[in-house]
């Protein structure tokens, strides 16, 4: 069922739970994770990259995502991931993106909020749910290369930030990459509480693949509400291809059996990652 992103995200952080978000490049991989989302019975988010929207069947990818995310039995918002072209953001929300993370954060702190700005100025509708992300978060969202984090979210921006771009979630920088880790992660519990203590808006944290489930266990208590995901997914689908692709071609070109295989992965995932988040995993 269609729902709105910081809904979503505030009825699971309200009982102590935050919402995984799955980037889905293709629809095999949104099936699987509204599969095990409906199988555990709590709400997920499907995100498109910004290359995948602006590749020539990008918004044709979104309206498929709408109409799984509508027929679904569990709450689902689909999300324009990473989104910094305003007509790129107009076209995503057109095709049935209920959210857009608007990224400005390569941008300086003012532009950064003029960009959110105009881009709820140019959606105009209410019930598109805007995220920004404030501080330099390191590394690409859509390949992965190990990287030491950098850029750490600065929290007396936070409540300016918040109050003067109307954004109604905010990610932020507190040791987490988009990609791969170079070494452990260190995750800076004391930058997030500082700034949680700045804003009632739900926090969000990108680039969650890699970190150890003890530390996703503990983010929603610590006022995370939403956890992206994609560096894993995209690793547990490759090596599963990397070790079936073989016997499946032996087997009559099986291509069937490949995508069935290719759902499990993601079901497998995303169900670990829904646990992990639901503030019932011990810690
Ligand atoms: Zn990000």
């Amino acid at each position: 069922m269609r729902t709105q992103l910081d809904v979503l995200v505030r009825t699971a952080l309200a009982r102590g739970a935050a919402v995984p978000a799955f980037t889905c490049y293709d629809f095999t991989t949104a099936l699987a994770v509204v599969e095990a989302a409906e199988h555990i019975g709590a709400g997920v988010i499907l995100l498109v990259a910004p290359k995948t929207a602006a590749s020539p069947v990008g918004l044709r990818l979104i309206r498929a995502l709408r109409g799984l995310a509508d027929a679904a039995a569990v709450p689902v918002s689909i999300q324009l991931d990473h989104a910094s072209d305003i007509t790129a953001i107009l076209a995503g929300v057109a095709a049935g993106a209920d959210a857009v993370l608007v990224d400005g954060s390569a941008l300086t702190y003012e532009e950064n909020i003029q960009l959110v700005r105009a881009a709820r100025d140019a959606i105009g509708d209410p019930g598109i749910v805007l995220e920004a992300e404030l501080g330099g978060l390191a590394g690409d969202e859509d390949r992965a290369f190990a990287l030491n984090a950098s850029g750490l979210t600065d929290p007396g921006q936070v409540a300016d930030f918040v109050a003067r771009s109307g954004a109604q979630l905010l990610a932020v920088a507190i040791g987490n990459v988009h990609g791969r880790y170079a070494g452990e992660p260190r995750i800076r519990w004391d930058v997030l509480a500082d700034i949680t203590s700045r804003t009632k808006v739900p926090v969000v944290l990108h680039g969650a693949s890699g970190l150890a489930a003890q530390d996703l266990a503990q983010a929603p208590a610590s006022g995370v509400g939403k956890v992206n995901f994609n560096t894993e997914l995209r690793t547990g689908v490759l090596s599963m291809l990397q070790m079936q692709i073989l016997a499946h071609r032996e087997d009559g070109e099986n291509l069937l059996g490949i995508l069935d295989l290719w759902r499990e992965t993601v079901r497998a995932f995303t169900t670990a990652s829904l646990e992990t988040l639901s503030g019932r995993a011990n810690h």
